[in-house]
């Protein structure tokens, strides 16, 4: 199932007004809604039920309008409207979790980035393929428990919330893991998390050049995740399991951090590599993306994950970062997709930054 309308049709929707941003009334919504209000764009908040209260508590964050729908479900039935308002969906984490990779992907209403990216990121598969054919160095996977030769992380396939992983320190370890579904084994990569929120414009002049366009570094964060983050005050993992509790990475929120200046040409050409080669994959994506990986002692950088679209440690930066500071100031990443709507639509090149 894909969207009714031909990419054209879509994008008429836009083409000689200014458009609005329009997103789900969650996740990094503020920032998303301040940036395009900073930058003169409409924004609308899309919701569940009533509008969410805490909006009234941020007012320079505060949606122009609501469009509320009974249940996620029904979010589809928004597609007049929305294009009737001359909307542009910015994708978040939730709104894709919720409505489904699927649904989403087959909205009829221009979205702000590449949609066929959807397929490649949420399929565990096809996203390590992607990462593997652009030389990014990734945690060792195991086609077999006898192969294990160290400590490991089995994922379940679409595993949810940060809950369902297994941690074995070894291979004898693991007879302890009993599957429910399928799943991974991976190498558990011992070193320091750095979550990298990382912009890609197709249309951009100047700056680090990547494809037709540049590449820039937003901000870096780490999550804060419960309750693997708080296992050091019970000693070991093994104190954890006799009281019963499995080892959860529930991300509860984020903290900001900066990596040593010396690794910062690392961070760039992984990046750059990841953007490359998603333009000779599936026509590049555009916009927000998150390279998700740890630093280990050798300082080799190891990528775990990517999600292509904001993520929510962006909101620590709402006034800008340490690495968006050197680019203009109180560039936050909500605001920086406004503006990439601003110029492609100066430039005439809407078609490049929307699908
Ligand atoms: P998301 O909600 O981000 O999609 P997910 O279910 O796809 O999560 P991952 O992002 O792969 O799961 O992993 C969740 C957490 O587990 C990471 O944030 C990280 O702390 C830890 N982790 C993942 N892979 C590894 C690894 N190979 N070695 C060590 N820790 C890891």
């Amino acid at each position: 199932m894909g969207p009714r309308l031909s990419t054209d049709e879509r994008l008429a929707s836009v083409v000689g007004r200014s458009p609005s941003i329009a997103t789900l009334c969650s996740h990094s919504s503020l920032q998303i809604f301040h940036g395009a209000r900073i930058e003169g764009l409409g924004a609308i908040g899309l919701c569940v039920g009533e509008p969410p209260r805490f909006y009234d508590a941020f007012p320079l964050a505060r949606p122009d309008r609501f469009l509320s729908v009974p249940r996620v479900r029904d979010l589809p039935t928004l597609e007049s409207p929305l294009r009737d308002a001359g909307a542009v969906i910015v994708p978040h984490g939730s709104f894709v979790e919720y409505l489904g990779p699927e649904a989403f992907g087959a909205l009829d209403v221009p979205v702000f980035g590449n949609r066929a990216v959807l397929g490649w990121e949420s399929d565990r598969e096809k996203e390590r393929e992607w990462l593997e054919a652009a030389g990014v160095p990734m945690p060792n996977r195991y086609a077999d428990a006898s192969e294990v030769d160290g400590p490991v992380i089995v994922k379940y396939y679409g595993a949810k919330g940060g809950k369902g992983f297994f941690l074995a320190k070894n291979r004898e370890a693991l007879a302890d893991f009993h599957p429910t579904g399928p799943y991974v084994i991976q190498e558990y990569v011992l070193g320091t998390r750095y979550y990298m929120h990382f912009f890609y414009s197709p249309i951009s002049d100047g700056g680090y050049r990547v494809g037709t366009g540049s590449l820039e570094l937003l901000g870096m964060d780490r999550r804060d995740e419960a309750n693997i983050d708080e296992l050091y005050k019970l000693g070991a993992q093994e104190e954890l399991l006799r009281a019963g509790l499995r080892p959860t990475f529930v991300v509860t929120g984020n903290v900001p951090v900066i990596l040593r200046e010396s690794l910062l040409p690392k961070a760039f050409e992984v990046a750059a590599r990841i953007v490359e080669k998603s333009i000779e994959l599936f026509g590049g994506m555009v916009g927000p993306f998150c390279v998700e990986g740890i630093m280990t002692e050798e300082l080799e950088y190891k990528v775990f994950e990517i999600s292509t679209r904001i993520v929510a440690g962006t909101n620590l930066f709402v006034s800008g970062s340490p690495y968006s500071d050197l680019i203009a100031p109180d560039l936050s990443t909500g605001r920086r997709i406004a503006q990439e709507l601003k110029h492609a639509r100066a430039a005439g090149r809407l078609a490049e930054v929307l699908s």
